[in-house]
């Protein structure tokens, strides 16, 4: 539990292990007895590159990321992203396609639309972005540079569990995997691109992460500002200009803490776990609506779920709730 008294459940920038906060404070002022702030060093010095290094190999162990793929450590959101990508991937005359499973998909799109031509081959629009597609249900479009999905819906909560082996050299899958980056294992060789802002899962805001196959990198559009140019980054480690350090420095801290729970295979399970407690609250309320008690979910603010029992609530419905109660318990000890 938490010293600090509260679980934090926010969205993103997100709770970060409180032995990560601890040890960044123990460093704050006077880094390893460098006599200086991690936040006051050259990002060319040997203490920041050690760190940058260090952040780099630990993140290819969590996701066994091979020398095929180049990892870098950038700035401006997952948002920046939306264009580096077809900025990168394709001409302007180029088509690509994108999967549209909730608002930051349609952002994705709206991006992509400034850079390229890119075709809506699915979207969950119509039902209220409420399922993800299965990749076999959607003919892709012949000569698309590439496909884009979004990992996990932040904010609609639907998440792709499984990904395509890629069908042709044109199709390359890309992901936005800002919200469930490193919650779960993932097989790097299956994407071309996989892009995150670092502010949920593995550090603070002001660094996004990209891991892109390296046969793609060098071929940007001419008008691509050198800071959304990959190979820029991928040639200099990501110090092509002076990167988020500080971020940099805390998502080292978190990769390290998440290697010693156990890699990512733990993460998973930890995080089925909690889906799993959080999926039964659900059905909860939904077979308590059955046996008609409605209106037992909680505050959107605190989720949850809650009973009022105003003057106006029966003894009997009170005493229905709390025999469901424990009928709903006996059956999912
Ligand atoms: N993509 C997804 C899935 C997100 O959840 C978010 C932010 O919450 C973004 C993109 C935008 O990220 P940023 O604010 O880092 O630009």
């Amino acid at each position: 539990s938490s010293d600090r008294g509260i679980y934090n459940f926010a969205a993103g920038p997100a709770t970060l292990p409180e032995s990560v906060l601890l040890k960044a404070q123990s460093e704050l002022y006077n880094y390893r007895g460098s006599g200086m702030s991690i936040m006051e060093m050259s990002h060319r010095g040997k203490e920041f590159d050690a760190v940058i290094k260090k952040a780099e190999s630990d993140l290819r162990s969590l996701l066994s990321i091979s020398d095929d793929f180049a990892v870098l450590f950038l700035q401006g959101g997952a948002t920046t992203q939306f264009s580096a990508v077809p900025l990168n991937l394709c001409m302007p005359e180029d088509s690509a396609d994108y999967i549209v499973t909730g608002s930051w998909s349609v952002r994705a799109l709206k991006e992509a639309q400034k850079f390229c031509k890119p075709n809506v081959i699915w979207s969950g629009k119509s039902e209220k972005y409420t399922r993800i597609c299965s990749f076999d249900e959607i003919p892709q479009t012949l000569g698309a540079k590439y496909l884009h999905i979004c990992g996990n819906e932040t904010v609609q909560g639907v998440e792709f569990k499984d990904f395509p082996n890629p069908m042709n050299k044109s199709s390359i899958l890309v992901a936005d995997m800002s919200s469930n980056f490193c919650s779960k294992p993932v097989d790097i060789s299956k994407f071309g691109v996989i892009y995150a802002g670092a502010q949920k899962n593995v550090g603070p805001s002001g660094v996004t992460i990209v891991i892109i196959r390296r046969d793609l990198l060098g071929h940007a559009q001419p008008i691509t500002p050198v800071t959304l140019d990959y190979r820029a980054h991928a040639d200099t480690d990501s110090l092509y200009n002076t990167p988020p350090c500080f971020a940099i420095y805390i998502c080292s801290l978190v990769f390290e803490c998440l290697l010693h729970q156990g890699g990512l295979e733990a993460m998973a399970k930890k995080n089925e776990k909690k889906a799993g407690k959080s999926e039964l609250e659900k059905k909860f309320i939904e077979e308590a609506a059955k046996e008609g008690m409605v209106q037992l979910k909680g505050h959107l603010s605190v989720g949850g779920v809650r009973a009022s029992i105003y003057n106006a609530m029966p003894l009997a419905g009170v005493e229905k709730l709390v025999a469901f109660m424990k009928d709903f318990q006996a059956r999912h000890p």
